[in-house]
Parts: C-alpha cells; sequence; structure tokens
C-alpha cells in the first residue's frame, strides 16, 4: 500500500502536512525539530483518546487484539453522540505505535475527514469496514510528519543519527522513521556526503 499511496496524495499535499506539522508544533509551543507526543497533540486538537482496554470487554479486546489475525486494530476516528472527535486506539500496542496509530488518526482529524452518513449506516448495518484510499493516503502521510517532522529529521540525519536513535528520540518505530527517510528520499542526499 505505502507504494501506492504516493499517487493518491493531491498536488501539494506534502507541503501542506510539512506546514500543518510546524503549524501544530508552534501552537504547542515546540520546536519544530522536537518531538511531539500524540496525547498532548490530540487534547490540544479536543479529540478525546480512549483504549480499547478502558472501554471495551475482555472479550472485544482478545478480538481487536488477536495477534494472529492479519489486520489487528489500531485506531479508529468517529464522532460520539455529542458529535465530538474521539480516537479508539490499541492501547497493548508498543508506546511508539501508539504514537503513530494516534498521529494517523488525528491526521484524518485534520484532514477532515468523514464517513458519508449513508455509508455508516450501512457499515453499522452489515458490519462493513471503510476504507477510502485517497484519505488512507492523506493520513499516511501527514501522520508521519506530525510524528517525524522533516526539519527534526534533516537534522538528525544531518547529527549521523542513526535510524535506532531518530526511533528513539520522536518515540518512532523504526519503519517509520525509514518510511519518512524514504519519501523525502533523504537516503539518495545523504548518501553522497
Ligand atoms: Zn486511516
Amino acid at each position: 500500500m505505502a507504494k501506492k499511496s504516493k499517487s493518491l496524495l493531491k498536488h501539494g499535499f506534502k507541503a501542506e502536512a510539512e506546514r500543518i506539522s510546524e503549524r501544530l508544533r508552534k501552537e504547542l509551543k515546540i520546536s519544530k525539530f522536537a518531538p511531539l507526543c500524540a496525547f498532548a497533540l490530540a487534547e490540544h486538537l479536543g479529540v478525546t483518546i480512549a483504549g480499547i482496554t478502558e472501554v471495551l470487554p475482555k472479550e472485544g479486546v482478545n478480538k481487536l487484539n488477536d495477534p494472529s489475525k492479519k489486520e489487528k486494530f489500531s485506531g479508529l476516528l468517529f464522532k460520539n453522540e455529542d458529535g465530538d472527535p474521539v480516537v479508539l486506539h490499541n492501547d497493548l500496542d508498543s508506546k511508539k505505535r501508539q504514537q503513530s496509530n494516534l498521529m494517523h488518526e488525528l491526521a484524518h482529524f485534520l484532514c477532515g475527514h468523514e464517513v458519508p452518513e449513508e455509508i455508516r449506516n450501512l457499515i453499522y448495518l452489515y458490519n462493513l469496514r471503510y476504507f477510502n484510499a485517497e484519505h488512507e493516503a492523506e493520513a499516511k502521510y501527514l501522520g508521519g510528519c506530525l510524528q517525524i517532522p522533516k526539519p527534526g529529521l534533516l537534522w538528525k540525519r544531518k547529527e549521523q543519527c542513526s535510524e535506532e536513535e531518530i526511533s528513539e528520540y520522536f518515540s518512532a518505530s523504526v519503519d517509520m522513521v525509514n518510511y519518512r527517510i524514504n519519501t523525502l528520499g533523504l537516503n539518495r542526499r545523504f548518501k553522497r556526503n
């Protein structure tokens, strides 16, 4: 899916995503180079975070966190009865994973992605999953920018930090670090040095 997502992004989206990441850090008085905690960002945006172990019975948790399943539950953005945004997430995932899951869902929120009402009803009726490839590509890209901002990544690469060190610094998985390095084409740029 990562290969496909590139072409699904609207022209200018990548630059816009970096700007959003920088603007939010500014609002939270965090340097544009620094890590941003997804829980703090959610609070800032007025999005409630709920972990599956906090709100679901054990049976539901086991179902969503079943490691034998191909797609384990990571997170979901929805509106509660009052119309307020809530992210339900898998709080049994690793801390780093939780950060990227939450950033992904917050990216959906920031992009204003919504499931159309009539489709939402069908989803509940037939227990379906809504999937919008364009929305997913945007949330993936913006989520990555929120977690690892370009200026911060450039700085860490200049300092010759390893992927593991960058992963620790931004509380992101090594996979996410590599995803950001690859999408920004930094490998090519830095290999010449
Ligand atoms: Zn998504």
